[in-house]
């Protein structure tokens, strides 16, 4: 599974429908500061369900959405659209059959999110289950910021099995029988 592109619209920087095309295993975005290359980041990971507003260098969710500039008003949405190639069939379950997979979350003024799988609205543990063991969450190993390389070596054992569990593809399983427990 590979993203493939990024659909933004009303993000932060990125006021007006923007498309983030990735053809290649590698690519580098490079700009002068201020440019947005960051909220490129907090895009992908926002989609991916994280919940937590200072993770996005924000103060309260709704700081994602536009928030206007000297020749622009501000807008009422946010939008992101992660869009992954699944040729590879590394998402199975009821996606087996998609070449594509495609995960947008959108956000209003008033905090409310609502999130769609493959255009139809789903729930946001529906976005997490599916990423959940492929390493890609908002807090998991696939995104490596600055400063996480220092924090992993000096994580506790406790710590650095989260990222074992992860990897071994067991953290699904985890949660699962931790919902089952709790209901
Ligand atoms: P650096 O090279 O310094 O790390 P960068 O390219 O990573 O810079 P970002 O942090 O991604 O830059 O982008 C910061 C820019 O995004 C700032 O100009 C800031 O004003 C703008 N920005 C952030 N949130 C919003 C928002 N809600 N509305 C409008 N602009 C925003
Ligand atoms: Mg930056």
């Amino acid at each position: 599974m590979r993203l493939s592109k990024i659909k933004l619209a009303g993000f932060k920087s990125f006021v007006d429908p923007t498309t983030i095309s990735f053809p290649t295993a590698m690519t580098g975005i490079i700009g002068p500061n201020g440019c947005g290359k960051s909220n490129v980041i907090d895009a992908v990971r926002w989609v991916m369900g994280e919940s937590s507003a200072k993770h996005l260098r924000g103060d309260s969710m709704a700081d994602v959405i536009f928030n206007g500039s000297s020749s622009r008003k501000p807008v009422s949405t946010a939008s992101i659209e992660l869009v992954f190639d699944n040729s590879d069939g590394s998402v199975g379950g009821q996606y087996a059959g998609y070449n594509e997979i495609s995960v947008r979350r959108q956000v209003a003024r008033d905090g409310t999110s609502s999130y769609y799988l493959n255009g139809a609205r789903c729930r946001r543990r529906d976005i997490q289950d599916i990423f959940l063991g492929t390493g890609l969450g908002p807090r998991s190993y696939a995104i490596i910021e600055q400063g996480m390389i220092s924090r992993l070596i000096e994580a506790k054992p406790e710590e650095l099995r989260v990222f074992l569990e992860e990897a071994a593809g067991i953290s699904k399983y985890k949660e699962r029988r931790r919902e089952t427990e709790n209901r």
